[in-house]
Parts: structure tokens; sequence; C-alpha cells
């Protein structure tokens, strides 16, 4: 039987252009692409990369007053939404093109359209047009959800928030995973009056209980007003302003109300009813080891699959895809022992299990230090840091290392390569220090403060 394609990636995003180019350009085979939106997808486009740059921009506030405090006669001014964006706007419009250029670089065929499957082996795209492939890959990646609230319309999510034709005055975010936290520094950081709102008893929940502890503690010291174990009740408009009642009795006015309260797969509409295709509880695409769903032909890789939701893992995937099928390499993707990192301010960088976690597993010793480091005590502010080791009493192996700090990213990327290969405590004590840094405690730490 002939195809049209060896390959028909539907999704432009991480996962997508990685597996197209990959297989395009180094496995030689034919392949195509459709995209709805803009190349890059979430990533690039609404998510990791334009999230970055605004935190970037969020934290010369403090910097100027630590550098006051530091003896430099400098003023802060006012942050300009407008200068930003606009210089936003251009990176992203640079980003996209560069995607653009590797998948037409390595001959990857695109087609700048939704696509929905109507078989195993077929695609059609919005103009009806259908084309054959050998095997298709979903890269749809997922979206945000507003909860079903009264007024919820009025309120927008992470997709919109890099569109704000004004910095409002007051905002209220809803949520505590990641993204609710990191736009919360981020917006208190460019002058906003951030309150947030999380029904939960504490943010960033599956996190280590002390380092998200932490974290909250430092937002709340940042000025963001945090209310835990509330959430919104229902919202209408008032002049310019959205009134929120909330289920702790409060009733306020803010100009804008962002919901980072989830998301969900883009695996509806797809065409995948009646194929033979599995979807999970939350309608993610159900796959095995090797991304490949219960129809042969069709794999899945990314959001979509709702397993670890990280750009890297779903370029990971996709790459793991790419070996498996092209390349005659069964190879199943690793999702153990993930580094990740949480640009809430300070950051958070984790790798493996929290305390909690490890101490339902097995026995395990905790070795933490809290301490203002030297560059921020300097300057007198009361920012504190947190550097913490989650030990096998049995096996002495490094369980988790949870780091809450400015540059806890960079950190936890080197600290994830020691963890990943099985460092025991030992081989942490055994690596010299490098001083005077935060992460010297690493290797410093002698006692451990508790067992668990
Ligand atoms: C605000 C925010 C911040 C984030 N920050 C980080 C971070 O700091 N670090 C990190 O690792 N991850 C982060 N993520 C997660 C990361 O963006 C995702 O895990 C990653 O983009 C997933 O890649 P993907 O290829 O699965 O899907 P996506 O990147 O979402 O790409 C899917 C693409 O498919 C297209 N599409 C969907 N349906 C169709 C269709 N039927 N036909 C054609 N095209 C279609 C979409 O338009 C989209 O471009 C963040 C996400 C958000 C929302």
């Amino acid at each position: 039987m002939s195809f049209d394609y060896d390959l028909f990636v539907i999704g432009g995003g991480s996962g997508g252009v990685r597996a197209a180019r990959v297989a395009a350009g180094e496995t030689g085979a034919k392949v195509a692409l459709a995209e709805e939106d803009r190349y890059g997808g979430t990533c690039v486009i609404r998510g990791c990369v334009p999230k970055k740059l605004m935190v970037f921009a969020s934290e010369y506030a403090g910097m100027v007053e630590d550098a006051q405090a530091y003896g430099w006669d400098i003023q802060p001014g006012a942050f300009d939404w407008d200068v930003f964006r606009t210089k936003l706007y251009k990176e992203l419009d640079r980003l996209e093109g560069v995607y653009r250029n590797i998948l037409k670089n390595n001959g990857v065929e695109t087609f700048d359209t939704r696509a929905r499957l109507v078989d195993a082996h077929t695609v059609e795209l919005s103009d009806g047009t259908r084309k054959s492939a050998k095997h298709i890959l979903i890269a749809t990646g997922g979206r945000p959800v507003k909860p079903e609230i009264k007024g919820a319309e009025l309120g927008i999510t992470s997709n919109e928030i890099f569109h704000l034709e004004k910095l409002p005055e007051r905002m209220l975010i809803v949520g505590g995973g990641y993204i609710a936290c990191e736009f919360a520094g981020i917006m208190n950081g460019m002058g906003v009056e951030v309150t947030q709102y999380y029904r939960g008893a504490q943010i960033l929940r599956g996190f280590d209980d002390e380092a998200r502890g932490l974290v909250s503690e430092e937002m709340c010291q940042n000025g963001i007003r945090l209310h835990l174990g509330t959430n919104v009740l229902e919202m209408e408009r008032e002049g310019d302003r959205i009134r929120v009642k909330a289920t702790n009795g409060d009733e306020e006015l803010f100009d804008q109300v962002m919901f980072a309260t989830g998301r969900v797969p883009n695996a509806d509409d797809l065409g995948l009813e009646g194929l033979g295709v599995e979807l999970g509880r939350k309608g993610q695409i159900v796959v095995d080891d090797y991304s490949q769903t219960a129809v042969p032909s069709i794999f899945a890789i990314g959001d979509v699959t709702d397993r670890v939701n990280l750009t890297p893992v779903a370029i990971r995937e996709g790459m793991a895809f790419v070996d498996t099928v092209f390349r005659g390499k069964p190879t199943p993707v690793d999702h153990e022992l993930i580094p990740t990192a949480i640009f809430t301010q300070p950051e958070m960088g984790t790798v493996g299990l929290s305390e909690e976690d490890a101490a339902a597993q097995e026995p395990v010793e905790i070795y933490a230090t809290s301490f203002k480091p030297m560059q921020t005590a300097f300057a007198g502010r009361s920012q504190r840091v947190l550097m913490k080791l989650i030990v096998s009493k049995a096996t002495r192996k490094v369980l988790g290392c949870h780091i809450v700090a400015p540059g806890a990213g960079e950190m936890i990327q080197l600290a994830g390569i020691a963890v990943k290969m099985g460092a025991t405590k030992e081989d942490f004590d055994r690596t010299v220090a490098v001083h005077p840094v935060m992460a010297e405690e690493l290797v410093t730490l002698r006692q451990p403060v508790r067992s668990a």
C-alpha cells in the first residue's frame, strides 16, 4: 500500500516540530506537518519563552533597590509595558520564523491549517483535502480551561496574559499551580497589585511541603496577597472593573482576573471517536511506553498524552518516537527523575521525590538548611533560601533534591545529573564546595535535620 507520506504530524509545537524535523532530516522519511495556529506551539508562543522573558522583566524592580543598597546612585523608574510587549512580539515572530525554517530546511512539507483524522492512515485538512500517511503523530498539546462559574467569561487565561493592552492596577490570579504562582510573581514585579486565590491549603500541590511553604512565605513577603482555601464564587462587570465574590465572603473589584485553574488535552475534535484510540479520564490520548496508541499506525506525544507536561519531555518523546519508528530502535521514554524549575520569585528547582513521597516509600534522612543568602542579605532584604536533600537510609542514594533560591532552575539542572546517576549522600559530600555560592550548602550538609 502506498501513502502520500511516511509520517504526518498534527501540531507544530515542541514535540511535533522536533519529531518531524528529525524524522525528515535525519532518517530521510517523507514528512508533512499541519499547524493551525503559530509554529512553536505553547512553549514558544504562549508558554515557557514569553513567560520567562516576563519573569526577567519583572525582576528588575528589586534589582534597582538592591543596587542602591550596594551604593549605586540610581532611581527606579516606571515599567513601560508597551515597550516590553512590542519587543516581546518581535522576539516571538523571530522564533516562529526559526521554527518554520527548521521544518523547511529539513524538507518537511507544512500545512498552515487544522487537521483531523479520518481513519488510521488518513488526515483531513480544513479545506477538505485528504492526505494519507503510513504513520500519524498527534502532538496537539493542551489548552487552558476556565472554571464553570457565573461570570467566568470576564476572566482571561495564560493565553491572553501576553496580549494585555495595558497592565491592570489590581489583578486577581486564581489557582495554585506553577502557572498561577509564576504569574503572581511576574505581575507583582511589574507593579501590579496582585491578589491570588487558591482553594487548597497550600500552593504548588505535589511539590515538597517545606519548599512550597517557603515559596508561599516569600511570595507574601514580596507583597502578593495570597488567600489560601479561597475560590471565586461569581464575577460580574462593574464599569471597567470586575466585581469578584469569593468563597471566604470577600467582595472586591479587580481590573483583570486570570484563571490558571487547569489545562485539558487537545484530543477532542480530532476525529478519534470510532478509530479505536483510547482516551483517558482527562480526555488525554492513552499511549504505551513507545507513545503508540491502541491503533498501531497512530502515535501521540507531549501534553496531549498528559504524562509529564513539560517542553523537554515532549521533545524527548518526539525523539524516542523517531528512534522507535524510523530508526528501528524501540526506545521507551524515561519519565523518572525529571528535574524541573518553577519560576516564582524566588525560584524553585526540584528533582526526585518530595520528603512526603519519599517517607511514604521508605525510611529516609532529611538534610536541609535555610538561610539568608549573602547578596540579598547585604542589601538588607530578609529573603531566605532553602537547600534540601532527601536521602534513603538503606541505600544512601539521594532520592530528592529541592532548592528554593534565585537561580534554582540553573542549579537543579546540574544537581539533576548527579541524582539521575544515582549519587549517594556521600558522593555529594566528596564533592568539594564552590565558595562562596549558595549551592555549596548542598555538599556541606553534615547532619540530618530529621528522619522520616
Ligand atoms: C504559561 C505556560 C508556561 C509554561 N512554562 C513552562 C516552562 O517553564 N518549562 C516547561 O518545560 N514547560 C512549560 N510549559 C509547558 C510547555 O509549554 C508544554 O509542555 C509544551 O509546549 C508541550 O508541547 P507539545 O508539543 O505537546 O504541545 P504544544 O506546544 O502545545 O503544541 C501543540 C500545537 O498543536 C497545534 N494544534 C492543536 N490542535 C491542532 C489541530 N487539530 N490541527 C493542527 N494543529 C493543531 C496547536 O496550535 C499548537 O501549536 C508552560 C506552559 C504554559 C501554558
